[in-house]
């Protein structure tokens, strides 16, 4: 059997099919985009995954990732004592391994430690490796300190459903850090460029991430008493992530709900 389509016919039904799978390509495209933005947004409105506290208190908190370091943590430990402030340390699980010492002195000097993962993977991993990563870090700290890791930081702050809900699904906030004082420090950008853009930029609320390992951290050492000082002129304190988070709201304003470090 033959069926007679006129040319005009033909070209009608390309025509058709050609909108029908945009159509069907823009829906799926939507859908997917929509979700990961709700689950973004969702966690940011729990104040599951935060990237900033508004507060009213005169309040910021140092973090340091990727140590500890047996050159530098020493160093980072020495000034923040003489300056009497607390800070937050995402360290590396096989390092806080490595030197237990630095990991209790962290805890004896008032300071909080959290979750960075046991070998830092560089590029997102599944999700149960990222459990066994945190599992193992958490052990590690809990048989220096007696306390567990409440806080997560992912490497490099990368965030993908994979490395967010093992994290969260075992009771851990994502903490990430406020973007406009990040002063790069890993990039060695120089002493002055570090201490201004965090003493320039930080506000009532800020988490500023620095390093006191992953390299020559010299910088970081040589800015560390300067931001302290630019910012106890300016008023603040230096509070550990938990004092923090304690009063204050981490629901970001709405310009903020755009997470720059979602991967997906
Ligand atoms: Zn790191």
């Amino acid at each position: 059997m033959v069926i007679y389509m006129g040319k005009r016919t033909i070209k009608a039904l390309i025509i058709g099919i050609l909108i029908l799978g945009l159509v069907a390509g823009a829906t799926s495209y939507t859908t997917t985009t929509a979700s990961k933005g709700a689950a973004v947004e969702q966690w940011l409105r729990s104040g599951q995954v935060v990237k900033q506290v508004s507060t009213t208190r005169q309040v910021v908190a140092l973090t340091f990732d990727d140590g500890p370091s047996a050159t530098f943590t020493p160093q980072v430990l020495d000034i923040l004592k003489e300056h009497q402030a607390k800070a937050t340390f995402f360290v590396v699980g096989k390092r806080a391994e490595k030197y237990p010492e630095l990991i209790q002195r962290m805890a004896q000097e008032g300071h909080e430690i959290a979750n960075h993962t046991y070998n830092h993977p560089m590029s997102p991993v599944n999700p149960a490796r990222l459990a066994e990563e945190l599992d193992k870090t958490d052990e590690v700290i809990y048989s220096i300190t007696e306390k567990h890791t409440q806080y997560f930081r992912p490497p490099g702050g990368k965030c993908t459903r994979a490395t967010v809900e093992p994290a969260l699904a075992k009771g851990y906030k994502v903490i990430l850090w406020t973007a406009q004082e990040d002063p790069m420090d890993w990039a060695d950008p120089g002493v002055k460029r570090i201490v201004d853009r965090v003493v320039e930029n930080a506000r009532n609320g800020s988490i500023i991430i620095l390093h006191d390992c992953g390299g020559d951290r010299t910088q970081t050492v040589e800015a560390l008493p300067r931001i302290i000082k630019g910012l106890k002129e300016k008023g603040y304190g230096f509070v550990t992530v938990t004092e923090l988070l304690k009063g204050g709201s981490t629901v970001p304003a709405v310009e903020e709900f755009r997470m720059e470090n979602w991967m997906e």
